[in-house]
């Protein structure tokens, strides 16, 4: 089978990486040229733990190749999958122009049947745009050549990205047509073999189940990110409130971590286009629009939180605040709408000096938070971060921040505020060497 991935990001990478893995001859394609350079060096140009390694692998084996040609990638590929970006449009819709260009890309190399695969997130009704697309071409081309158009949502997590196309939860395709479904079998034939659920669909259903999901995971944590604000009020804790509740099978413990707003590259937009959807369709997602605005202001809070214990007046004007932890969330560089750029900027705006580290989100943040890079200093690491400062922020929980040595931290601060905004530390006894706030604790 040979297999061409089309768009060489967080999804299509790995996707294209963990395909060679299963045995497939692919070819993995981007316009970036520096990325497909970088990739034929053999460097991986994200952060994605165990991703390098198994791209090594199956480089050498010679089932995994890069390129910037969607001619050559076309023509050499049974099945194509598309795995652009969709980012959200002013209006909270999904852009659809990378999917929709790769549509007509491939429509204009076609050179015989193929089975065409969004793996993007894409609103209802875009595979029957994609198939429009594509037919609109070959009949401009003159060429009689068929095609099948698959849906095939994409739920892996970033930082767990490999573990997950490994061994995911389930396959969701959506076709209408026996023949791509049973080339998509054989395309997933080693998860079928390891007994991995499949759901077999229509593109619609298959569609909507992605958007339909990331919602809900963006409910869940909206829901215990306001009860968090509540307990705190009530002398409750939120983590034991979670643990009571995640007890019930019915509701499980994911996903209930009270924190400041959850961010990345998928719930904050794929809420607003579900929402989108429906009003579109003359619908209205009440809980999804309620879910948004808690999580924009659950991030708000977390800016009152620190102005209203540090200061008196309203401003944190000579403060000096360790922000430690930038990406959305750990192991990894991805910092699309990660809560740390709308806090740092809150906090800056308030008067704040940032000296801020991230084990890897530091490159993107830089250009992210660019509007307020005078106040923003970007540090070696999380000692180095807190030496002098006023306050401590843990914005995103890695690891080596749960390990840190907390008398080391506070021998070396100027005052000792900590903001736990992942509650990472509640239990250990070193917090009483502070003025320790988590969330909903
Ligand atoms: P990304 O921005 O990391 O990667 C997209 C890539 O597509 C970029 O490298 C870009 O250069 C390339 N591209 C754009 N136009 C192209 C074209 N015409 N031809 C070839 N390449 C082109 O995006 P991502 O995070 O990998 O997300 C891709 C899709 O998968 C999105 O729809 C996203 O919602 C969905 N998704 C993402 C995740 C995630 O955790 N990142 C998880 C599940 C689903």
């Amino acid at each position: 089978m040979n297999i061409g991935v089309i768009g060489t990001g967080y999804v299509g990478l790995v996707q294209g990486v963990i395909m060679a893995e299963f045995g497939m001859n692919v070819i993995c394609m981007d316009v970036i040229e520096e990325k497909i350079l970088q990739l034929q060096q053999g460097k991986v140009p994200i952060y994605e733990p165990g991703l390098q390694e198994l791209m090594d692998k199956n480089v050498q084996a010679g089932r995994l190749h890069f390129s910037t040609s969607i001619k050559e990638t076309t023509e050499k590929s049974d099945v194509l999958f598309i795995a652009v970006g969709t980012p959200p449009k002013e209006d909270g819709s999904a852009d659809l122009q990378y999917v929709l260009q790769v549509a007509q890309d491939i429509a204009r190399y076609m050179n015989g049947y193929k089975v065409v695969v969004d793996k993007s997130t894409v609103p209802v009704g875009t595979g029957k745009l994609v198939k429009e697309t594509i037919q609109n071409i070959l009949d401009e081309r003159g060429v009689e050549y068929t095609f099948d158009v698959v849906s095939n949502p994409e739920f892996l997590r970033e930082g767990k990205a490999v573990h997950d196309c490994l061994t995911p939860d389930r396959v969701v395709i959506g076709t209408e047509s026996e023949k791509a479904k049973a080339i998509m079998k054989k395309v997933y034939d080693v998860l079928f073999i390891n007994q991995t659920p499949f759901l077999f669909t229509n593109i619609e259903t298959a569609e909507m189940i992605k958007y339909a999901s990331n919602a809900f995971l963006a409910v869940k944590i909206s829901y215990i990110n306001e009860l968090a604000l509540v307990a705190e009020k009530v002398g409750a804790d939120i983590q034991e409130i979670a643990r009571g509740m995640g007890m019930d099978g019915r509701i499980s413990p994911k996903f209930l971590h009270a924190g400041p707003g959850y961010g990345g590259s998928c719930f904050p937009k794929d809420t607003k286009a579900i929402a989108d959807i429906a009003r579109k369709h003359g619908e209205e997602l009440k809980v999804v629009e309620a879910a948004i605005a808690a999580n924009e202001k659950q991030k708000s809070k977390m800016v009152d939180k620190v102005v209203a214990k540090m200061s008196d007046d309203g401003f944190l004007q000579g403060k000096t605040i360790a922000v430690l932890g930038l990406s959305f969330k750990p192991d990894t560089d991805d910092m699309r709408d990660a809560p740390s750029i709308n806090i740092i900027s809150g906090l800056i705006n308030k008067g704040a000096t940032i000296k801020a580290y991230c084990p890897e989100g530091m490159k993107e943040a830089k250009w992210r938070l660019k509007a307020c890079e005078k106040n923003i200093s970007y540090m070696k690491n999380e000692y180095d971060a807190v030496a002098d400062a006023d306050a401590v922020i843990i914005m995103t929980e890695w690891h080596q921040f749960r390990g840190m040595d907390l008398q080391k931290v506070h021998i070396n601060m100027r005052d000792n505020y900590l903001f736990d905004l992942r509650n990472i530390f509640k239990k250990k006894e070193d917090i009483k060497l502070f003025k320790y706030y988590g969330v909903g604790i």
